[in-house]
């Protein structure tokens, strides 16, 4: 009997995998047997290296990929795709339900904790899976099964998800998210929608989060959480940055008068955070549109700051010092130490909206909210609430002093023209048009 295949780390893993796929399906014992292809994704990588630094995290890393060589039986395949992705060639299975189970399997192996340097972690996996022959017959028809399944399973937070040929309809027509990505950059498929962003409590209006949407009428919507970590794995956040500083930019210079002194918020992926062509970016794209900047506020994630403390610093106090102002994103959610508040340098603090979003239905959320506002008070930074979804919790904030709030209750991202009609119908008491 054959046994388990596993690739050398580092070995150029696609081809390979290809290879085994096509062995595989060559010597699978009868025609009532079928082969799989599972495709696994670690999500939220950065949060690991932020969490426990790199050294621990390739180690856990390397723990979790022997963890998964133990699903492994004889005849199956295992290698690692990348940095976060790992691929199963599992051959003479009677059946889909025995893909599930293996892919069961392997989730499992994520949620015992990983340990490196007297550190513990788990991680979070999601799993695609293609078939041979139900689904494709070709190696690369069948990867590129699995890779949908997996998109399938990202967008709709299933752990995993196995291949349909509506899903691949819907999702993508031809999976090929990074070369699709380039030319949405090039031809201008990717656009930025705006989000009202309003103080609390006399409902004026201060201004708006720019939210970047790749614009795909034919082939459904990716969302911004996957095209962004699809750019920050193929080296394409830098021009989709750009882009969005530019475009943000240029919309405030051309948004009227009429709406008053709209500023902007724009997001900031963790990977550029440190790095000093940010500042380049930023001035470059105020200069171009003649916008000051401070009507311009930068999103980086709590998170995003702890992966490299000192560059991150530099980078953001250089950005101050031009006048932009700092927003600490989803606050609540990530792995900073309370006393590293104090030296961020930031002007903004934005609760996650996971705890807004039940702070009424539970009391744990409700005081975590409370709790934050005062603890941003007390550093001196202005407090904003997202994901305010009913007047209720509005109204609570209020109370608490919150100073700044979004969601859904006021208006969901606009696009730009709608942006402009809503702040231009918007009285202070009437909420929840859009
Ligand atoms: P974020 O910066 O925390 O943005 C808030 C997200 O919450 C947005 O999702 C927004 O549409 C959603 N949201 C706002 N109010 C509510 C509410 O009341 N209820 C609920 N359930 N959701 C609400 P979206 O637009 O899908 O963006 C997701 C994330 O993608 C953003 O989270 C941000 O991290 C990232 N992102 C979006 N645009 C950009 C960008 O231009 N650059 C970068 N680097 N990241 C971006
Ligand atoms: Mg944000
Ligand atoms: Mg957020």
């Amino acid at each position: 009997m054959n046994t388990a295949v596993l690739s050398p780390v580092g070995s150029s893993s696609y081809s390979d995998c290809l290879e085994a796929i096509r062995a595989r399906v060559v010597a699978r014992e009868s025609k009532l047997y079928d082969v799989a292809v599972l495709v696994v994704y670690v999500h939220q990588l950065e949060r690991l290296y932020a969490n426990v630094g790199h050294v621990n995290a390739g180690r856990m890393l390397d723990e979790l990929r022997n963890r998964l060589a133990l699903v492994l039986r004889p005849g199956d395949y295992f290698t690692r795709l990348s940095d976060r992705k790992f691929a199963f060639v599992l051959s003479n299975l009677r059946n889909q339900g025995h893909a599930i189970l293996a892919a069961n399997k392997i989730l499992r192996a994520g949620t015992e904790p990983l340990a490196s340097g007297g550190q513990q972690a788990t991680v979070r996996l999601s799993v695609g899976i293609g078939m041979f022959p139900a689904h494709g017959r070709t190696p690369e028809a069948l990867m590129q099964c699995s890779e949908i399944a997996l998109l399938e399973a990202w967008k709709t937070s299933q752990p995993v998800t196995v291949y349909t040929a509506r899903k691949a309809d819907e999702l993508v027509a031809g999976w090929d998210l990074e070369a699709q990505l380039a030319k949405a950059l090039e031809h201008g498929d990717l656009i930025l929608n705006y989000q009202p962003k309003i103080a609390l409590p006399d409902q004026s209006i201060v201004g708006a989060e720019a939210l970047m949407r790749w614009n795909r009428p034919e082939s459904g919507n990716v969302p911004p959480e996957i095209f962004i970590d699809v750019a920050e794995m193929t080296g394409q956040i830098d021009p989709l940055t750009q882009f969005a500083f530019h475009r943000a930019l240029r919309q405030l210079s051309e948004w009227p008068e009429t709406l008053g002194r709209m500023c902007v918020a724009v997001n900031v992926s963790p990977s550029l955070i440190g790095n000093p062509d940010l500042v380049d970016m930023v001035q470059g794209a105020a200069g171009l549109w003649s916008v000051d900047l401070s009507r311009l506020t930068i999103e980086v994630t709590e998170n995003a700051l702890m992966i490299d403390r000192q560059r991150s610093h530099r980078v953001l106090t250089e950005l101050r010092e031009l006048g932009a102002r700092v927003s600490i994103d989803d606050f609540g959610t990530g792995y900073s130490c309370l006393s590293y508040l104090k030296e961020i340098p930031a002007d903004e603090l934005k609760i996650d909206k996971s705890f807004v979003m039940n702070m009424i239905a539970n009391k744990a959320d409700r005081k975590i909210v409370e709790q934050t506002i005062a603890l941003g008070h007390s550093f001196d930074l202005v407090v904003v609430a997202e994901g305010v979804e009913d007047e209720r919790v509005a109204q609570e904030l209020t109370v608490m002093g919150c100073d700044f709030a979004q969601g859904y209750h006021y208006a969901r991202p606009l696009a730009p023209d709608k942006f402009v009609e809503w702040v231009q119908g918007w009285r202070p008491g009437q909420v929840g048009s859009d």
